[in-house]
């Protein structure tokens, strides 16, 4: 998920393997139901590792399964 820490660089939309992020009308977001946490692409989750905010964490209500 993103948090209001976002700044709307949009750093992270191109390098989701998935594109699971888009713009959203206040913030970027990730479509959960697309999010694969980047397992099987790379080794970690890659918006998290050019977020400048570190807006991008793990969301508790869609734990990875
Ligand atoms: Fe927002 Fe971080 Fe994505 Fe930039 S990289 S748009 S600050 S979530």
């Amino acid at each position: 998920m993103i948090t209001e820490e976002c700044i709307n660089c949009g750093a992270c939309e191109p390098e989701c393997p998935v594109e699971a992020i888009t713009a959203g009308e206040e913030i970027y977001e990730i479509d959960p139901s697309k999010c694969v946490e980047c397992e099987g692409h790379y080794d970690e989750p890659q918006c998290a590792a050019v977020c400048p905010t570190d807006a991008c964490v793990p969301d508790p209500e869609h734990p990875k399964s």
